[in-house]
């Protein structure tokens, strides 16, 4: 399996690699610093170079098949060959900006919990620094959204740091923030469960890449609210400066 340097430290732009494996315009690595599409942020984009060459990568997902990361590569350039050494390098300000809106919507859901006492239910990152999240709430107004949007900068002002911590599964299991967020529901075979923290505002298991203090993230706008189903509201937010 690729070892997934992201994981470990989300601010690793580019790395030295092997390519293990070239499968349909694809290629698996030994290690990585792209981020597989996966808990509601994209996959990574970016470039492979290595002597003689280089092509793009276009997006980057985790195979269904064996769970391998596999990096898609721009069909009109020949991806390179099976034990050639490359370096790859992420598009940055994109993937930056993924960690901002990730860490923004962690720390909506933390606010939205413990201000308001509504749990999440869904949630999705697009491009341009916009994102949205799913509520379990009766009702929703423009007036809860600007609610929202105060408290939730004010948290981010902070500027708390934002830990990963890598707990035993018997721990985790035991924490009662990541009850709160279904912990339990993980494949028993994740151990240790890969933790987020963003210190005094919210705590999940999570494999995606964030900021390492919630100051990066900058001011968030909440730019629309909407019902989605009953108990199922949802509040659609943008960074301020993306
Ligand atoms: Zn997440």
């Amino acid at each position: 399996m690729t070892d997934d340097l992201y994981s470990r430290d989300s601010y690793l732009r580019s790395c030295d690699a092997a390519v293990i494996e070239v499968r349909d315009e694809a290629v698996v690595l030994d290690r990585t610093v792209f981020y597989p599409r996966g808990g509601g942020q994209p996959g990574d984009s970016g470039v492979l170079r290595w002597e003689g060459g280089e092509c793009g990568v276009t997006d980057t997902t985790k195979s269904h098949d064996d769970g391998e990361i596999v990096h898609a590569v721009d069909p009109s350039t020949p991806p390179p060959k099976a034990g050639t050494s490359v370096t790859a390098e992420l598009d940055w300000e994109r993937r930056f900006q993924h960690m901002r809106t990730h860490t923004a919507l962690h720390a909506l859901s933390g606010v939205v919990f413990t201000e308001f006492g509504a749990k999440v239910t869904g949630g999705n990152m697009d491009s341009g620094g916009v994102a949205r999240m799913d509520f379990e709430l009766d009702g929703i107004s423009q007036e809860f959204g600007h609610e929202v949007e105060e408290r939730l900068n004010v948290r981010l002002a902070e500027n708390v740091p934002v830990r990963v911590h890598f707990l035993p599964r018997a721990e985790a299991l035991a924490d009662t923030d990541l009850i709160r967020t279904k912990v339990s529901l993980i494949p028993e075979s994740v151990d240790p469960i890969r933790v987020i923290d963003i210190v005094g505002i919210d705590k999940q298991a999570d494999g995606g890449t964030h900021v390492a203090s919630s100051g990066e993230v900058g001011r968030v706008r909440v730019i629309k609210t909407e019902s989605k189903g009953k108990a199922n509201k949802r509040i659609r937010i943008q960074l301020e400066d993306p």
